[in-house]
């Protein structure tokens, strides 16, 4: 009899503090608030930031704005008694010579950049130049076990220049068993394309260009091959670098390709057969660049919410505070203010911080709010954070990223950016159900856009990683009013002067169900003890420990 009454005295205040737990969450979380984000991104995107580029005033302004944020939500420091973290970093501003020089058996070209190559150094080296060097075809540049693909087998690049395609073999055949099918695995970036062919031995790389491929025009590499790249300072000189990375235009390799009796098209053809093997061409590369290399320093901004249980254990929402800062007047105006690029994103995660300090009871494992710099610049903050975290990357459960949060309200979708990565999907799945919304995956996979953002340096290390927002379907308006909203985005203020703050204009409404989603699934990940695997298809799962 007393045993029972015991039990069930157990039973009933195991049932009250899961009451109390469920209303405590539901309170801090319809406590997220438009006036909240309004305020963030009014200042954020204001012009007194000066379009928040690093290593100017405008980086001061912004990581110290983040900092009060930080600190009046109630989160502290993430660094020791610091909320800034120290990215070292170097730019470099690389001068191609002209003309870039191509030489075959009777055969001579000379090609300008940077509208027939976009060519940069990435080394920290001032003079950089290659007389002759060999030039090998490569495929697609892709070494992938799990689909038993490698690009480089048989064939020696040690010392020499590269040539592959953009994307990987899935795109061009349609075939959803080879790779991914059409969308984008991390093989078909050129980030992955230029680390692979530096692991091989390669002197240098050229990236056959191609619009469908690429997902964006060749202006995008010719434009940022003419100004200065940031990357972050290696300890060892960087060694793990090609002497120089780029790519060639489509014309160009036509043109180069067909004085060898090939054809581009048909080649990408065979390369996308499983067995294809690379070849030496009957050509060689020469060319001087002249690097002004800068050091200087950037910060990270983090603070932590320590968890009650096993504040070890991590959950980290990111958002980049970076911008273009300053440039050439366009429409009279010469600042980046980038509202959506990335104000709202930043609002965003700190709306999410207040309403985890604002739970009576702190989860079992730590909240971490991070806002990397140099996010526009190759990801360069976050690679930083992640290649030295205040928590262990084993013990971080899982990377909640946000970006280019468009003010266009209420969305009956989210949109998960590389769908089918890790179980994090279901998580999505389940808070989106409560707000009466639907995943999707996202209709442009091919451009890749899962590498391309910071919760990709934390997938590069394992942790399971979303980026996840609604953007496909208005509530109010429909599919096709929604596509055409992300269209005018990306066409007439995307990476320009004109993403400002345009209050008139603007319904934060669907923000603020975005916001209050990633609270629920951070919440309900930091109360439990499991951690998110990566789904068995994807390239990540072999990096998690
Ligand atoms: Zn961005």
């Amino acid at each position: 009899m007393k045993k029972s009454i015991l039990f069930l005295t157990v039973i009933i205040s195991l049932l009250i503090i899961s009451c109390n737990n469920n209303s405590d969450f539901i309170k801090a979380r319809d406590s997220i608030n438009i006036s909240d984000l309004e305020r963030c991104v009014r200042a954020l995107g204001s012009d007194s930031f000066m379009g928040r580029a690093p290593f100017t005033k405008g980086e001061d302004i912004t990581v110290n704005y983040l900092a009060e944020q930080l600190a009046e939500i109630g989160f502290e420091p993430a660094f020791g008694d610091s909320y800034f973290q120290d990215v070292p970093m170097v730019k470099i501003s690389s001068n191609v010579l002209n003309p870039v020089r191509f030489s075959g058996t009777g055969r001579e070209f000379k090609y300008s950049t940077p509208d027939q190559l976009a060519v940069i150094s990435p080394r920290t080296t001032t003079w950089i130049d290659i007389e002759n060097s060999d030039m090998v075809f490569a495929g697609f540049g892709i070494v992938a076990p799990e689909y038993g693909w490698n690009d480089y087998e048989g064939i020696d690049v040690r010392g020499k220049t590269v040539v592959v395609f953009i994307n990987d073999p899935g795109l061009y055949t349609g075939d959803t068993t080879l790779f991914k099918g059409t969308e984008m695995t991390y093989y078909g970036r050129w980030t992955y394309k230029y680390e692979e062919a530096a692991r091989q031995g390669a002197t240098g790389i050229l990236i056959i260009h191609e619009t469908k491929g690429a997902g964006y025009s060749y202006t995008v590499p010719r434009n940022s091959s003419v100004s200065p790249n940031l990357f972050p300072r290696s300890a060892d000189g960087d060694p793990s670098k090609c002497l120089f990375t780029g790519w060639i235009s489509a014309e160009s390799a036509d043109e180069l390709f067909s004085s060898m009796g090939m054809n581009v098209s048909l080649l990408r053809k065979d390369a996308c057969k499983k067995g294809f093997r690379g070849f030496p061409l009957d050509l060689k590369i020469s060319l001087n660049i002249k690097n002004e290399i800068e050091y200087s320093t950037s910060k990270n901004v983090a603070g932590i919410l320590k968890g009650s249980e096993r504040p070890e254990e991590n959950i980290v929402y990111t958002a980049h505070w970076d911008h273009f800062g300053i440039g050439e007047k366009e429409n009279g105006d010469s600042i980046f203010n980038g509202a959506v690029d990335n104000g709202t994103s930043m609002a965003w995660e700190l709306s999410i911080g207040k309403a985890f300090a604002a739970l009576r009871n702190r989860p079992a494992r730590s909240i971490v709010l991070l806002f990397p710099t140099a996010e526009e610049q190759g990801l360069a903050g976050s690679l930083y954070y992640a290649e030295n975290p205040p928590l262990p990357v084993e013990k971080t459960v899982a990377c909640l990223n946000n970006d280019l949060l468009l003010p266009m309200g209420r969305m009956k979708d989210v949109m998960i950016t590389g769908y089918g990565q890790s179980e994090l999907d279901d998580y999505v799945k389940r808070a989106a159900a409560e707000q009466d919304r639907y995943i999707t995956g996202d209709p442009d996979s091919h451009t890749g856009m899962y590498f391309r953002s910071d919760h990709f340096s934390f997938a590069k290390k394992g942790v399971p990683s979303l980026f996840a927002r609604g953007n496909t379907n208005s509530r109010e308006f429909g599919k096709e009013w929604a596509s055409k909203m992300v269209k005018d985005y990306i066409d007439n203020k995307y990476h320009r002067t004109s993403d400002n703050y345009e209050p008139e204009k603007w319904n934060f409404e669907g923000i603020r169900e975005d916001a209050q989603l990633a609270f629920t699934i951070g919440y309900q990940l930091a109360t439990s003890n499991s951690f998110p695997k990566w789904k068995s298809g994807s390239e990540f799962a072999k990096l998690r420990k």
